[in-house]
């Protein structure tokens, strides 16, 4: 993969969300459907909806089952690349394959962008953690923050949000990244806040941007 590391697994670390995390870089570097303006890896470099086979699932599981040795036991095996991970299209097979290898649990954080798509819900439906992005109650505040691949809609994109809500039967979280100025507004916040209740997650986080963001 094509990532400032190079390497597919790091860590462990220890996510305040997840506990002892194993991450997995399933994605190249900067390949997302979002260009966020907190975004910690700094700009999009290829803005895409387009998926692709980055990852390849057995070389996956070989990395995470070497990881694993030295790791000790982790709570979760998680997709946290430098991207967005859906845009893989062998996410699926990847989190079927780790699963099953190797017995781990495995999450997924995913801005939600193509969750719209069949094959993108089929794919984390086995994940037994997915956390969600959901930054802005309206089209206009999602394309300030977000600022998302030409083709998307915002309305779709919560369509599949729902769907994907009533089918999942893993642990669903949300995650809010508030924005001074651009999502913190009262209104803002009760629209988030109506949008995360409707998916019934086990929890909604809210977040402050702590490292770097993309824009000063
Ligand atoms: S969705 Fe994630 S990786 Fe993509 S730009 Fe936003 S914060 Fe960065």
């Amino acid at each position: 993969l094509d990532t400032p590391s190079g390497s597919i697994v790091f860590g462990p670390v220890i996510s305040r969300r997840l506990g002892v995390s194993l991450g997995i870089n399933n994605i190249p570097y900067k390949k997302c459907s979002y260009t966020c303006i907190y975004c910690q890896l700094g700009r999009t470099i290829e803005l895409t909806i387009e998926r692709k086979p980055y990852s390849d699932p057995s070389r996956l599981v070989a990395a995470v089952s070497s990881a694993l040795e030295h790791s000790g036991k982790i709570d979760f095996a998680t997709f946290v690349p430098d991207g967005e991970p859906t845009l893989d299209s062998n996410l699926g097979r990847g989190i079927s394959l780790l699963k099953k290898e190797l017995d781990v649990r495995v999450a997924v954080l995913t801005n939600a962008s193509l969750l719209w798509l069949d094959e993108v819900r089929n794919d984390l439906l086995e994940a037994d953690l997915v956390s969600v992005k959901i930054d802005a109650s309206n089209a206009s505040t999602w394309r300030r923050i977000n600022r998302p691949h030409p083709q998307l809609d915002y309305n779709t994109i919560l369509k599949g949000l729902q769907v994907f809500s009533q089918n999942y039967g893993g642990i669903l979280i949300t995650e809010t990244m508030l924005v001074e100025g651009i999502n913190d507004e009262e209104e803002e916040l009760s629209g988030i806040a109506d949008i995360a209740a409707s998916l019934s997650p086990s929890k909604a986080y809210i977040a402050i941007p702590t490292r770097p963001p993309a824009e000063p």
